[in-house]
């Protein structure tokens, strides 16, 4: 009871833009917490399997719910502080706005490597080389990041790199 009244009285202060990111990081947390549940849970199953094939049960069933919380409280906790508004530090106030991409450059590129040496057929004592070459597009990429209480605007820049058009040939070389 005494908990539910402070909940409602800290969702009152929150505007809905707060509260919806309120419920998608606890929802990142969640999906975090059942990523590393999971992935734990197997990882336990194959390794204990042969040394505790009936122990391992227990095992798992006391290991996943502190892998949930060692997966969700981090997610949680990177999401709720990169969410808090650095001008007015309301929380669970910042979220992406736009992105955009500008378009730099296009680089042709080519890189020849040596695969191995045939020791047999037609092409026995030949060299056996990988030609590569593809197109190194480069791009601006510019995310930006608005509070929806005092309304500012912060910039991410960053560049991405794509390689595009690639195409590979083994030819063999004496
Ligand atoms: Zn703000």
């Amino acid at each position: 009871m005494e908990e539910n009244k402070s909940m409602s009285a800290q969702d009152a202060q929150l505007a809905p833009g707060q509260l919806s990111c309120r419920a998608r990081i606890k929802a990142y947390g969640v999906a975090a917490g059942v990523l590393a549940a999971v992935g734990i849970g197997a990882m336990l199953w194959f390794w204990l399997e042969r040394d505790y094939p009936v122990l391992r049960y227990l095992l798992i069933a006391l290991a996943l719910p502190l892998s949930f919380l060692a997966g969700q409280w981090p997610m949680v906790a990177w999401l709720t502080a990169s969410a808090r508004c650095d001008a007015c530090s309301a929380p669970y106030a910042v979220s992406e706005s736009d992105k955009e991409e500008t378009f730099l450059s296009a680089t042709p590129r080519r890189r020849e490597s040596v695969v191995g040496r045939s020791l047999s057929g037609p092409n026995e004592g030949k060299t056996l080389v990988r030609k590569e070459s593809w197109t190194e597009e480069r791009y601006q990429v510019v995310v930006s990041y608005a509070c929806c209480v005092c309304g500012e605007v912060r910039q991410k820049h960053s560049i991405r790199t794509v390689k595009a058009n690639r195409t590979s040939d083994d030819i063999y070389r004496r």
